[in-house]
């Protein structure tokens, strides 16, 4: 089965986000644990957690099809020393709320060597960031999402995350979010029915379908390869309608959350509903 939704609003409180998911038609749905933009966060109180748990409850969300995604400060291969340590901290805090309100996995970017150190290096520390906060929490899966490759952001070839994946010690506990349109600002050609089934097989080949825990399901407004990040409604932008019609047709996206972080919000029961109606049955 297919699960769908959009990354939705936490505004006025965690327990929000269920009834804003609802409210689309959605099945699945990715959110912020706290406020994206500042390091700094009240800890949940215990009402918080109870009315997420609740309200996910009352309108059918599985924390299987749930994706929230880490705060956009967090650089965990940053290559200095401070700035790895709060984006440490400032992870681990992430990975713990999710742990607070019964969710299995975070997903995060993984972070940009900002050229001060090499590629290699910086996949390294993103490892190890990665093992650092696995060992002090319980039942959270690390979500490694690829990247368009803007500036010095790693994580925008398979090559480079199977790398991650490679060096992190419990690999039961580590996952691959793929986004569609930094796939395809990357260099992955989702386009084509033969680029969709190269892109993947490729995909499944160096890391493999087992690690996939969540889709970003989005078109681009950036041409192919321009390794820019900008997402468009889909079929609206350079990749069309036909990629995504492939994605909801192929088994090896069932049971997981795929989510729209598609611009235009007001049109997301719309995407959903036509998502759903490409099922061919
Ligand atoms: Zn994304
Ligand atoms: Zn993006």
């Amino acid at each position: 089965m297919k699960y769908i939704g959009a990354h939705v609003s936490i505004s006025g409180g965690v327990e929000n986000a269920p009834l804003n998911a609802n409210k689309i038609g959605a099945t699945a749905f990715g959110l912020f644990v706290k406020n994206q933009r500042q390091w700094e966060a009240k800890p949940f109180t215990q009402k918080n957690i109870d009315d997420f748990k609740n309200n996910c409850a009352k309108f059918g969300f599985n924390p299987k099809y749930i994706l929230p995604h880490d705060g956009y400060l967090i650089n965990l291969g940053h290559p200095e020393k401070e700035p790895l340590e709060k984006s440490r901290m400032a992870f681990l805090d992430e990975m713990q709320r999710c742990e607070q309100l019964g969710l299995d996995r975070l997903n995060f970017h993984p972070g940009s060597h900002l050229g001060k150190t090499s590629e290699e290096d910086c996949l390294k520390t993103i490892a190890e960031s990665i093992n650092i906060s696995l060992d002090k929490t319980k039942g959270v899966t690390a979500v490694i999402e690829n990247t368009a490759g803007q500036g010095s952001n790693l994580g925008h070839t398979f090559e480079q995350i199977k790398y991650i994946i490679d060096n992190v010690d419990d690999k039961s506990r580590v996952g691959v979010c793929i986004d569609t349109c930094h796939a395809y600002s990357a260099g992955y050609d989702i386009k084509t029915s033969d680029g969709f089934k190269n892109t993947f097989a490729k995909f499944d080949e160096l890391i493999g379908f087992k690690y996939l825990k969540g889709i970003h399901l989005n078109d681009t407004k950036k041409a192919y390869g321009s390794r820019v990040d900008r997402h468009d409604s889909l079929g609206k932008g350079v990749l069309g309608i036909e990629p995504f019609k492939m994605l909801m047709n192929d088994p090896r996206f069932d049971d997981i959350p795929i989510i729209l972080e598609t611009p235009d919000q007001d049109i997301w029961p719309e995407e959903i509903k036509m998502l759903y109606g490409f099922l061919k049955t």
